[in-house]
């Protein structure tokens, strides 16, 4: 069973958010993919793609509560690209605690966020981190691709990561409309470390993406979703499981 808080009256959304298992925060960016790709691609992901999450609730019997996706994210390393809207970190830390906090205020039990963009995940990690400490709601990060982290490597050549065969192949299966497959180039290279650093994306490829997007298959997008989507929402049926026989 689920429920999209944004969809609900205040009577309905009292009742289904003191009911659901998790209140699902989907989170996105509005930040350069390439130039092939819209600014709005992590976004369009987490929409679909928790919508997936939440139409396979029934067959975990899990009831889920999903807030509206928030559409910004911290994309500093993307701003030397036109048209990326960056949130500061502080700024993300308190957005979503804030969001935590207000669910919890109406009866939430826990509280997972569901993330689509790598820059998100320290920031996100910290508010979740303040929720549990100021509220004692259990929270959550769900990173969507850690889930399906094996299946692109089994499928694709090291290198992907942003823009790229594995991006691509999820905007062409639900808006192909949205791609530019003229302007599919595979991007050059122009640094490669061993040391992690805080770097500008302009610093590591010319295009702003990663990998191989030429490669992207919709066929590919159909059979990873569907395997993505069962992990997750086993992961989130197992983690309830556990919490509750401790
Ligand atoms: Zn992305």
């Amino acid at each position: 069973m689920f429920w999209k808080l944004d969809e609900l009256t205040w009577s309905e959304a009292g009742e289904a958010l003191r009911e659901a298992d998790y209140v699902l925060l989907p989170t996105g960016s509005l930040e350069q993919h390439g130039p092939h790709l819209p600014l709005s691609v992590d976004t369009v992901r987490a929409m679909y793609l928790v919508d997936e999450i939440l139409k396979g609730s029934d067959k975990y019997n899990l009831k889920l509560v999903s807030l509206p996706v928030l559409p910004y994210g911290c994309s500093e390393h993307h701003m030397h690209f036109p048209g990326t809207v960056t949130l500061g970190l502080e700024t993300y830390i308190h957005l979503v605690k804030d969001i935590g906090v207000s669910v919890h205020r109406h009866g939430a039990r826990r509280f997972a966020a569901v993330n689509f963009h790598g820059g998100n995940t320290s920031p996100l990690s910290l508010a979740l981190q303040l929720v549990r400490v100021e509220t004692g709601m259990k929270t959550y990060l769900i990173h969507w691709t850690s889930f399906a982290r094996d299946l692109i490597d089994e499928w694709t050549v090291p290198g992907w990561g942003h823009a790229c065969e594995h991006e691509t192949s999820i905007m062409l299966y639900y808006r192909p409309d949205l791609v530019r497959k003229d302007r599919i180039v595979k991007p050059k290279i122009k640094l490669k470390s061993p040391i992690q650093g805080f770097r500008y994306f302009d610093e590591i490829t010319d295009t702003g993406g990663l990998g191989d997007p030429g490669r992207a298959s919709a066929e590919f997008a159909e059979k990873l979703i569907g395997e993505v989507t069962d992990r997750i929402l086993r992961a989130l049926k197992e983690n309830l499981e556990a919490e509750r026989s401790r």
